[in-house]
């Protein structure tokens, strides 16, 4: 499945260029983790980002995914990215290798995956809750938390469901895809509203999980991760805290135009 010597080329040179970008930009103290969104491009493609080094890779297509996963060498950790419904979580849960789930937004699901997956697998699963801090109607997530915001609230809800009825989950953060406007706008402005949502979102949960689990295991070591940022505003993401970013485009190049995309 090589990719040709031309392509191979140009892939390693956009990965090495978008790692040198992130490594620019990040500002925390752990380095962030960057996932390559391969959606659409061949395994070829993902294989010579593999043989450099770039072990994270992002899918949106539950059968696209399937079949990349047995494919593709057993080490590369999948985050899958796309909508998901609870009758695609035991086709999901039986990839040895998957990683995370990025875009968790019901406990449902949640459950279907808890379910399903082997009892003999090494690692809980990596959970991203998808918060929908933009308000369109055409993006999927829970709405994020606000200050005046009570236990009853859905990501609250699903929080509790997670830490108390799926033992082979691990929630690991919140994740979120801005507007377009607001990734375009914050390069004026500086300042991006939809990631400083996800970011408000993430210290109410945080609090409101040392509060009301009273573990310590809430605290200062344990800090759920934000996972905000894409080709086009990745660095002012990690400039806002970011822990993780997802970039396609940039490593890959175009995609074809798909409307459900
Ligand atoms: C496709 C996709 C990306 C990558 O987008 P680019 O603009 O190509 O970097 C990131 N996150 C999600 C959820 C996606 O669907």
């Amino acid at each position: 499945m090589s990719a040709s010597i031309e392509r191979a080329a140009e892939v390693s040179e956009s990965l090495a260029e978008i790692r040198s970008r992130v490594q620019a930009a990040s500002s925390g103290s752990y380095p962030p983790i960057l996932v390559a969104v391969s959606k659409y491009k061949p395994a070829s493609d993902i294989l010579t980002c593999y043989e450099d080094g770039q072990l994270d890779f992002g899918e949106n297509y539950v059968q696209e995914l399937v079949e990349k996963a047995e494919a593709l060498p057993s080490k590369i950790r999948w985050h899958f990215i796309g909508t998901l419904q609870s009758n695609k979580a035991k086709t999901l849960a039986a990839i040895p290798n998957l990683h995370t789930i990025q875009t968790l937004t019901s406990l449902k699901t949640a459950k279907a995956l808890d379910k399903a997956l082997p009892a003999d697998r090494l690692t809980p699963l990596n959970i991203l809750i998808q918060v929908n801090t933009s308000g369109e109607d055409a993006k999927s997530g829970l709405p994020p938390l606000t200050s005046s915001t009570d236990g009853t609230s859905e990501v609250l809800r699903l929080v509790k469901g997670l830490i108390t009825e799926c033992p082979k989950l691990h929630l690991q953060g919140l994740m979120t895809i801005g507007s377009l406007e607001q990734s375009l706008h914050a390069a004026e402005l500086d300042e991006n509203s939809d990631f400083e949502r996800l970011k408000a979102t993430r210290d109410l949960l945080q609090e409101y999980l040392v509060r009301e689990l009273g573990d310590a295991k809430w605290g200062e070591d344990r800090r759920l991760l934000l996972s905000m940022g894409m080709s086009s505003d990745f660095e002012a993401a990690l400039k806002a805290g970011s822990d993780i970013v997802r970039v396609g485009t940039g490593i890959f190049g175009q995609r074809p135009k798909k409307t459900s995309d």
